[in-house]
Formats: C-alpha cells, sequence, structure tokens
C-alpha cells in the first residue's frame, strides 16, 4: 500500500489546517482535554462544527444520494487527525458511528431524519451501550425494551453514557427478546434526551470529565425509532464499535504530546546535566518516536482494509489500531511525567509547569482511552480469535 497522501489529498489537508488557523481558538480547542477534546459540549463547539458543515466537511464519505460526496475514507482520516492535534471537536460520533449505521441498516425514516442533521451540524448524540453487568460482555446488556401497542417500554440503566448530559438524542441497545440467545436478544432504539423518564446523573473520571448513569423509567420508544430489525441490535452495536475504535481514538494527539515532550528534553537540564544527553531520555524518545509512527500506519492499515471489503469496517485491523495506538499514548504520558520529574506533578493548565502541566492530564486521562471503546484485552481477545484463528479459551 501507499502512505503517502496525493496531491489532491495533501491540499485538502493545507485547507484543513487554514480553516483552523482561523477557527481553532481556545474557546473551541483545548489539547489538554486529550482524548475528551473530541466532545462537542458547549455552544460554541456547537458552532465550530456548523463551520465544518458549511465547509461540507461533515459526511463526505457518505453516499451522495443521502448528502454525501462518496469521497475515499482518507478525507474524514485527514480531517480528523488534524481536528485531533489542534485539541477541536471531531467528527466521529454523529458521522462515523451513528451515520455510518443509519445508512447501512436504518430505516427509510430515520436517515430522512437524522441523515440531515448529522450533516448540518445539528444534533447530538450519547451512546449507552454499557451497564452495571455488561461492560466488556457488552452483549449482556439487560436494559429491558418491552414490546408495548405502537412501540416499546424501556426500563433500567445504562452506565458510563458519555455526553447524556447534553446530547440530543440516545444511541442505545435493550434486551427486547429475553428468550433468544444473548447475542440474538438486543435491539437498538434511538430515544430522545429529554424524555421525562429519563434521569441522567453524574460521574467524574479520573481524567476530569464527566461521564453518566442514566435511569430509564417507561420509556416510550415509538417503533419508527427501532435501528434495523428486531434482534439484530448486537451485530450493529458489532460494527458501530469497530468505526469507534478507529473513529474515536486518534493518534494525533499522542504525536502532538511527543512533539511537546520533545520539545522540554531539548531544553530541559537535570541535575545540572542537559535530558537531551541523556542516553536513556535519548532512546526512550526514540522508541516512543516509532511507536507513534506504528500507530498512524495501523491507521492507515484500517482505511486500506475498509476499502478493500466495501464499507463494513474491518474488525481486526480496528482492534490492532485501537490497543496499539491507546498505549503508546499512555506511554509518551509515563515518559512525560517521568522526565518532567517532580514538576510532572503540576496540575495541567498550570503555566509555569514543564509541558504546561500536561504530563498531570495526560497521565490521568490516557488510562481511560485503554478502557472506554473496549478495553486492551477484549481489543487482544479479538485479534487472537478473529485475526489469528485461536480458539475461544474461556
Ligand atoms: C471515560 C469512559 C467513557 C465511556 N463512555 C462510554 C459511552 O459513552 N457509552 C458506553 O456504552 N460505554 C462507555 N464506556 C464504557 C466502556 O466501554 C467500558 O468501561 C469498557 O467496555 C469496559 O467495561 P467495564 O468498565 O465494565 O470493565 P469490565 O468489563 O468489568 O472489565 C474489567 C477488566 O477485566 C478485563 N476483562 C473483562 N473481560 C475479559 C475477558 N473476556 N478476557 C480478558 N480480560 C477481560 C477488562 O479488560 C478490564 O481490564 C466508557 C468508559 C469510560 C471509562
Amino acid at each position: 500500500m501507499d502512505f503517502e497522501f496525493s496531491a489532491e489529498e495533501q491540499a485538502f489537508a493545507a485547507d484543513v489546517e487554514a480553516f483552523l488557523d482561523e477557527h481553532a481558538t481556545p474557546d473551541v480547542a483545548d489539547v489538554c482535554r486529550e482524548n475528551m477534546a473530541q466532545i462537542v459540549d458547549t455552544p460554541e463547539r456547537r458552532g465550530f462544527m456548523k463551520k465544518l458543515a458549511e465547509r461540507g466537511w461533515l459526511g463526505m464519505t457518505w453516499p451522495k444520494d443521502l448528502g454525501g460526496q462518496e469521497k475515499p475514507g482518507i478525507y474524514e482520516y485527514i480531517l480528523n487527525e488534524a481536528l485531533a492535534r489542534r485539541g477541536a471537536p471531531q467528527i466521529g460520533k454523529g458521522v462515523g458511528i451513528i451515520g455510518k449505521t443509519l445508512i447501512r441498516h436504518g430505516s427509510q425514516k430515520l436517515k430522512d431524519e437524522f441523515l440531515p442533521k448529522i450533516l448540518n451540524a445539528e444534533v447530538e448524540f450519547a451512546v449507552g451501550y454499557s451497564e452495571p453487568q455488561a461492560g466488556s460482555d457488552a452483549a449482556n446488556m439487560q436494559l429491558k425494551a418491552e414490546k408495548v401497542d405502537g412501540g416499546w417500554k424501556l426500563n433500567g440503566q445504562k452506565i458510563w453514557t458519555t455526553s447524556a448530559h447534553f446530547a440530543d438524542w440516545y444511541w442505545v441497545g435493550a434486551r427486547s427478546d429475553p428468550d433468544k440467545s444473548k447475542h440474538d436478544g438486543i435491539s437498538l432504539f434511538l430515544v430522545p434526551m429529554d424524555h421525562p423518564g429519563l434521569e441522567v446523573r453524574a460521574t467524574w473520571t479520573i481524567g476530569d470529565e464527566r461521564t453518566n448513569e442514566v435511569f430509564f423509567d417507561d420509556v416510550f420508544v415509538p417503533d419508527d425509532y427501532l435501528v434495523g430489525e428486531r434482534g439484530r441490535g448486537f451485530r450493529y452495536i458489532s460494527e458501530a464499535l469497530d468505526l469507534e475504535r478507529f473513529t474515536m481514538f486518534t493518534y494525533a494527539n499522542t504525536e502532538q504530546k511527543l512533539e511537546e515532550l520533545v520539545e522540554y528534553a531539548r531544553d530541559a537540564v537535570r541535575d545540572g546535566r542537559p535530558l537531551r544527553e541523556d542516553p536513556h531520555v535519548r532512546q526512550r524518545i526514540a522508541q516512543l518516536t516509532t511507536q507513534t509512527e506504528v500507530a498512524r500506519v495501523l491507521g492507515l492499515r484500517f482505511l486500506d482494509a475498509a476499502r478493500q471489503v466495501d464499507a463494513k469496517p474491518p474488525t481486526v485491523q480496528a482492534s490492532e489500531y485501537k490497543l496499539f495506538a491507546t498505549q503508546v499514548s499512555q506511554r509518551v504520558a509515563n515518559a512525560m511525567v517521568d522526565l518532567a520529574g517532580i514538576d510532572g506533578q503540576y496540575r495541567v493548565q498550570t503555566q509555569e509547569a514543564p509541558m504546561r502541566g500536561r504530563p498531570d492530564m495526560a497521565y490521568r486521562y490516557s488510562v481511560i482511552d485503554t478502557i472506554g471503546g473496549g478495553a486492551s484485552e477484549i481489543q487482544k481477545n479479538i485479534i487472537a480469535r478473529r485475526g489469528l484463528g485461536l480458539p475461544k479459551n474461556f
């Protein structure tokens, strides 16, 4: 495969950079929020997404008859990574997860209702798969979806629903057919977040960002808002997770952190000796640089495989990328803390601290990335079983 961008792709990347120079102001772009910078949680960040929409940069890969431009995935990739590099909100959830799943499996009504809103940056989603007894084992979700006249009644609880406190719609999996096998008994629904039967409670993460518990009390969902077919929800969720592992775990933030670390190591002095002269420091930075480049190339491999299998997201490549990229992010964060020495304990955004105090938040937040979207162990299981054909041993 060719790892170089074509002249047209490079021109697009330059356009994106010029756009970001103009619009990625501090109120919308903040690399210190680490991967959580991707969420669209303030009016200013919504305004920024609107500007992206006006440029025609949302849904570039979607079919033309659904408002897209049928461009290759590399364009969305270039855009998303450029956004991540600046700590700006990203296109992953609406365009990449909900939009792409609706295009493949949604009814005409859901496509008509949601796709234009996604393209115009008029809707934000929260994604609800995890429950107290269903994290890694997502197929164990127990939120109850009971068939009633004209729709469904949902009762139970979700946890870890990021964005639930500001999103407009909830993309939520529930057990519609308890008599069927665990994977075949799940259906996927779209629920308005302002439904009176939903109660959202905050959960604060180690990375100072908010996620949520959501409680359902007789939440009625009309039949029209069942996504695809009854009982096929887990298949759609699995596909959507492959997209999530790629689109929501960007590598550019890691690359940018590494550059900040290299900049620091260039001038910092420890015990009277420049850090840059320490062979251990040099070796560690060289290793991290190599690993960050490997993460980038694994991302390009995913894109290449996605093209070959005609739109169905490639599961193994998504897991390989997510596993490696998030672990490298953690290693870079660990190196930031180690090389900053005692000053690495300053809080993020402390201006006099090394690297603006980024070691603190990078260290705390990068823990989360190896858990959200499927923990590293789960990615290893997928690679072992689906990639290498090894037997299931549990
Ligand atoms: C900040 C944050 C935001 C999140 N946002 C969302 C969201 O918006 N929507 C949503 O639905 N979910 C969200 N999640 C949930 C996330 O997907 C789960 O936390 C994740 O899937 C792990 O599930 P768990 O926390 O229940 O851990 P568990 O599944 O209990 O796992 C605990 C440990 O056991 C290991 N383990 C589990 N099963 C196996 C196995 N079979 N083999 C080997 N090791 C195993 C895991 O790797 C992990 O180390 C979020 C999580 C976090 C931390």
